[in-house]
């Protein structure tokens, strides 16, 4: 049978001397795996829309066992993501955490609305890391976990102060605190992004600005809720803990001169 559908290349891998085997997530089908024969060859009408990140529309043979990628017809090639480092490290992360998360032709609107619109918003340079951190929170009942962030776990109140607990994996009001030994303790304002995070679509908070040290309080919430509930490991994550503590890897962009120095 043969569909055109609409998808964003999550991977693509080389396969023998001239083929690829490529990981599309589809709109219309969920997750594809094809082979694109001969996509290995820079000649080769295949070799672009083989891509990771590429959005396009892609002519897939399916039947018994694997597909077959026939064509492809890009619709944006995710130029910024793949010129600048920093951008490429952070949606390959979240190429990454999507495909892992989700099975072979598990279809799910709300996934490729997401993936859609976190690699659009980092191609067109919002803040990457912010980006990469929403989909982290909003990828969580995919993979199973659904924090409560509407009311107490325990209680159920709705008012009161507020700390996060990984043993209930959710807010404890200030009644509870002594369920949960290693709660973290939130401001006001943490509360509401941890909320904003996890139920507002990325479009209504991608032009959020975030200091370092708020993204770095919500990553380490969301890192420890998946490596205690998930438990996946991921290549890129790696790569960009070691960008976040290298920085100097990073081409410099051009900034004016700084004032004393
Ligand atoms: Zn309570």
């Amino acid at each position: 049978m043969m569909n055109k559908w609409e998808g964003i290349v999550l991977k693509s891998i080389p396969y023998g001397e001239s083929n690829k085997i490529v990981t599309i997530y589809t709109r219309e089908a969920g997750k594809m795996t094809a082979m694109a024969r001969g996509a290995k060859k820079p000649a080769s009408r295949l070799a672009a829309v083989t891509q990771s990140f590429t959005h396009g529309f892609f002519l897939l043979r399916t039947g018994r066992g694997m597909g077959t990628l026939e064509q492809g017809e890009p619709i944006d090639s995710m130029r910024h993501i793949r010129e600048d480092l920093e951008a490429t490290a952070y949606a390959s992360f979240v190429v990454e955490l999507i495909d892992r998360l989700t099975d072979d032709q598990s279809q799910s609107p709300n996934v490729f609305s997401l993936l859609y619109d976190a690699l659009h918003a980092i191609n067109e340079q919002y803040d990457p890391e912010a980006i990469a951190l929403f989909v982290e929170w909003k990828m969580l009942p995919v993979a199973g976990v659904h924090p409560v962030l509407h009311q107490c776990a325990n209680c159920r109140a709705t008012d009161g102060e507020f700390a996060f607990s990984f043993k209930e994996i959710g807010f404890l009001c200030h009644r509870c605190f002594h369920i949960d030994p290693y709660l973290v303790r939130l401001t006001p304002t943490q509360l509401r992004l941890i909320r904003t995070f996890f139920t507002v679509p990325i479009q209504e908070v991608g032009s959020l600005k975030l200091k370092k040290a708020t993204k770095q309080f919500m990553k380490k919430i969301v890192r420890t809720v998946y490596d205690e509930q998930v438990g996946i490991r991921l290549k890129s994550r790696q790569f960009l803990d070691q960008l976040e503590r290298t920085p100097e890897l990073l081409p410099k962009i051009e900034k004016p001169q700084e004032e004393g120095d």
